[in-house]
């Protein structure tokens, strides 16, 4: 490999620098490292560039910035390895062991086997203070992967009674390895660290979806609450990240309510089993259903108010009969509910019990509405989310601040006990419009490596900064 594709060292270490020359001359190596050199060969490169640099320590952003461009290739790494051993939730054990071990080789305190399979790392530094928790998720999907890597999972397993692939197809494997990446660079700075930064390696956040259907985990943050991982040290706030398809390195967060309630929707309609040439002689429960997936949509477009914060119902699946000249006894029928305000969703709720009970009554029959309350808004507290405006955007040179996403998160648990704030990083192919861009969940999930090293920045100067600024 030829030194020149490497940017000289007198170039990197030019106190100068700024953050965006830095990302670009980053990006450019990561993807020349992606495309065509080994990464043993990149780490020793990139050795050899801060070696010179260890002499010419900046100042705290420039110093993260050396340290992350320092750990990127065994970011890189960590992150092939687990994409390429993805583990459904509460299964994360090899994903553990290795964050375990990497912690534990940076000289940082390890609680692993928490919550079943999640790891605490606690980093104390040299100096008292408050402390500050990072928070990343390990668990991967029942998902085939369709994207060619040379690192693609083939992972099998049965879900549901399905043979299915396991897939990274949230980003999680993206997530762990730029917080292992964010706690070597803040191991590196302990003697500038005032207060303690507590690593969250959590397992099964995927796992948290509808709280309780067949098939469902836990919320792995539950888990970890449950465990002390919040108390011991007892954490001041929290920060975590979320990798979506958006420009790559660009940052996104919103204050307050920023990710939707998600709650699990089932509705069984009783009708009366009747010949299909018959059906006065019977409650009909196909076509009930059909009146309430209808009319059930009614309720956002024409019952809430939708300026004042969006909601969405959906039916996604529906079954009922065994061939088409018997009219069933029953139809089942599941789906999810997001909403972004407390009332509103308690509001949509009562709606939805009430559209599909008087339907089914109308026609003769009835329906057993069931909500199982699932994973609360993911609330940033309005004061920590402007404190730390400064920091993220001097990680990301493209930020935004009116982020909604419709998905749920159990981040929303930590919050809950003390303050946090969620961000998103852009983790797009370059050129590739976010309405283009496979979506969180799809077999074609892509996470573009260039933008992993804007996260490691984040993660590590969040807790910095926020340690700097003592408990406010
Ligand atoms: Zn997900
Ligand atoms: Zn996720």
């Amino acid at each position: 490999m030829p030194l020149g594709f490497w940017p000289p060292a007198s170039r990197l270490c030019a106190a100068t620098v700024s953050v965006k020359r830095t990302y670009v001359e980053e990006s450019t190596l990561m993807h020349r490292i992606s495309l065509r050199a080994p990464l043993a060969a990149a780490a020793a490169l990139l050795t050899l560039g801060t070696t010179v640099l260890t002499a010419q320590q900046g100042a705290p952003a420039d110093d993260i910035d050396r340290r992350t461009a320092q750990v990127m290739p065994k970011v890189i790494e960590w992150r092939r390895d687990i994409h390429q051993h993805p583990e459904l939730s509460n299964q994360e054990v090899r994903t553990g062991a290795l964050v375990a071990e990497q912690l534990r080789a940076m000289g940082i305190e390890v609680r692993d086997h928490v919550a079943r399979t999640g790891v605490v790392g606690v980093l104390r530094g040299a100096k008292p203070g408050p402390v500050v928790a990072l928070r990343a998720d390990m668990d991967a999907l029942p998902v085939t992967e369709e994207v060619d890597l040379p690192f693609k999972s083939t992972v099998r397993t049965t879900s549901n009674g399905q043979d299915v692939g396991v897939m990274h197809a949230c980003g999680h494997d993206a997530h762990t390895a730029m917080l292992l990446g964010a706690a070597s660079v803040l191991a590196g700075m302990r003697s500038q660290l005032a207060g303690t930064v507590v690593f969250l390696f959590q397992p099964a956040e995927e796992g948290s979806f509808g709280n309780g259907a067949a098939g469902d985990a836990p919320s792995g943050a539950a888990g970890l609450i449950a465990a002390g991982a919040l108390d011991n040290p007892k954490v001041d706030a929290i920060f975590g990240i979320h990798v979506w398809p958006e420009a790559p390195g660009s940052i996104s967060y919103k204050p307050g309510g920023a990710m939707a309630a998600s709650d699990a929707l089932t509705i069984v309609v009783h009708g009366k089993q009747t010949h299909g040439a018959q059906p006065w002689r019977g409650v009909d429960p196909v076509v009930v259903s059909a009146q309430i997936v209808s009319a059930l949509q009614t309720i956002t477009a024409r019952q809430t108010d939708i300026t004042a914060a969006p909601a969405v119902v959906t039916v996604a699946t529906i079954h009922g009969g065994v061939r088409g000249n018997i009219i069933p006894d029953s139809v089942v029928m599941t789906g999810t509910i997001r909403t972004f305000d407390a009332a509103m969703r308690k509001d949509v709720h009562l709606r939805i019990r009430r559209t599909a009970e008087l339907i089914a009554q109308a026609s003769g029959g009835t329906a057993t509405v069931t909500i199982g309350i699932g994973t609360d808004m993911v609330v940033n507290d309005p004061a920590l989310t402007q404190r730390m405006g400064a920091t993220i955007r001097r990680a990301s040179n493209t930020v935004r601040s009116d982020a909604l996403w419709m998905p749920s998160e159990d981040f929303s648990r930590y919050q809950q006990k003390v303050p946090g704030v969620f961000y998103f990083l852009g983790v797009n192919a370059p050129g590739v419009k976010p309405e283009d861009a496979a979506a969180n969940h799809s077999t074609r999930f892509f996470v573009n490596e260039d933008a992993l090293p804007v996260g490691v920045k984040a993660y590590a100067s969040l807790a910095l900064d926020y340690l700097k600024g003592g408990t406010k």
